[in-house]
């Protein structure tokens, strides 16, 4: 066993996650309240709500601050994990300026905090890096096809700059990093109005209203649970030797059309919706799908959810959600692209 193996399972740690309130950091932040450590969510609620931790906040473990990581942070901890950034292309894309600010002064702040404490700390990195990428499946030796003055950009290259410095600070300080190329996520806990292809086609089909697929629907993506997801971050950052930093894919393999995706929330809702074609976004990724051969070798992690079983129980979360009538408004406007 090494040594963070028998720290974590034996030490109740106090961990901080940035972005704690948004769809991974929320679920991240329940996973490591259940195995006992400290949790301190920091989050400037810019695309996660204070709905998503509400239920933690009944424990004496869990504490929530509002901060941008733009700016420096003071607090005492074990570990951090470094979320904070909007996933979602129309919210990164809203203010591209202030997303690449989060990637690049929010990674210089959190490694800052990292080596004044001594702490181990993860950066939530993505299949992004990638861009629109020429090797299928990708592998992480694999440099990417970014463009580097497209709308993507700011998230794309801001993600890029924070995996730099990430390296950086081990190089140079010899801090413990640990990499995770995280690939389309899904499932409970997501913005109803986050405007990622499955958040929105689930609630469109839920409300009967059109799915509105971009570009011909022909382009590929690789759907992870969030239960699997949030079970690879814990193992890369508990379960690898110091001298693993990554970059780790973390994914599920299962690669589907975005047409196929639309059919099969048709029939797992019974929705009587239609599809709706709209034009591509711009550098839009045609195809994704990860190899896992890392994390499987070095992590013993693979997913466990197949999409069918994960869009079920999202589809249940989002109806429920549709259920509570304040935000009956608010889901109208589903689909729509800033
Ligand atoms: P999300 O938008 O639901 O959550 C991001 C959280 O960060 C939100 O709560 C938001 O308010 C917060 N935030 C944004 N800017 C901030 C700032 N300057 N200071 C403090 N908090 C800030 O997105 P998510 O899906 O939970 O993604 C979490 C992380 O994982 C992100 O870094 C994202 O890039 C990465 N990631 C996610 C996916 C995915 O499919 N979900 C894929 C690849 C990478
Ligand atoms: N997409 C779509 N309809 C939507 C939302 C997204 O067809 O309502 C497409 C989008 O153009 C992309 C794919 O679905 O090709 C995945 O988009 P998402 O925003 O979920 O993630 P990302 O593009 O960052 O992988």
């Amino acid at each position: 066993m090494n040594r963070a193996t028998q720290a974590t399972e034996t030490v109740s740690q106090r961990i901080l996650v940035t972005g704690g309130a948004g769809f991974l950091g929320a679920n991240l932040c329940a996973r490591l309240l259940e195995a006992d450590h400290e949790v301190i969510c920091v989050d400037n609620f810019y695309s996660g709500r204070k709905s998503n931790v509400a239920d933690l906040q009944v424990s004496s473990n869990f504490e929530l601050i509002r901060h941008d990581v733009t700016f420096p942070l003071y607090v005492e901890v074990d570990e951090i994990y470094n979320l904070a950034c909007p996933a979602s292309p129309p919210f990164y894309q809203s203010d591209p300026v202030q997303t690449t600010k989060t990637n690049v002064h929010g990674a210089i702040n959190m490694l800052g905090l990292a080596k004044r404490l001594n702490a181990r700390i993860l950066q939530a990195s993505t299949s992004e890096v990638y861009g629109d990428p020429e090797q299928h499946p990708q592998r992480e030796d694999y440099w990417g096809r970014v463009n580097p003055n497209g709308i993507r950009a700011c998230y794309d290259e801001g993600k890029r700059c924070a995996e730099t410095l990430m390296f950086d600070y081990r190089r140079q300080h010899g801090l413990e990093i640990k990499v995770a190329r995280i690939f389309n996520t899904y499932g409970p806990g997501m913005h109803p109005n986050d405007g990622r292809v499955i958040s929105n086609f689930v609630v469109q089909a839920l409300l009967n209203d059109p799915l509105t697929i971009y570009g011909d629907g022909e382009q590929t993506r690789s759907f992870c649970y969030v239960d699997d997801l949030v079970g690879g971050l814990l193992k890369l950052m508990h379960e690898t030797p110091p001298e693993f930093p990554g970059p780790v894919n973390i994914g599920n393999p299962d690669e589907w059309s975005v047409n196929d995706l639309a059919k099969l929330v048709l029939d797992l809702t019974g929705s009587s919706s239609t599809i709706s074609y709209g034009p591509a976004p711009a550098d839009d990724p045609v195809q994704r799908n990860p190899d896992i051969g890392l994390a499987q070798t070095v992590m013993q992690w693979q997913p466990e959810t197949d999409l069918k079983t994960g869009l079920r129980k999202t589809i249940d979360y989002f109806e429920s959600e549709l259920r509570i009538g304040s935000q009956t408004t608010l889901l109208r406007s589903v689909g729509r692209r800033s």
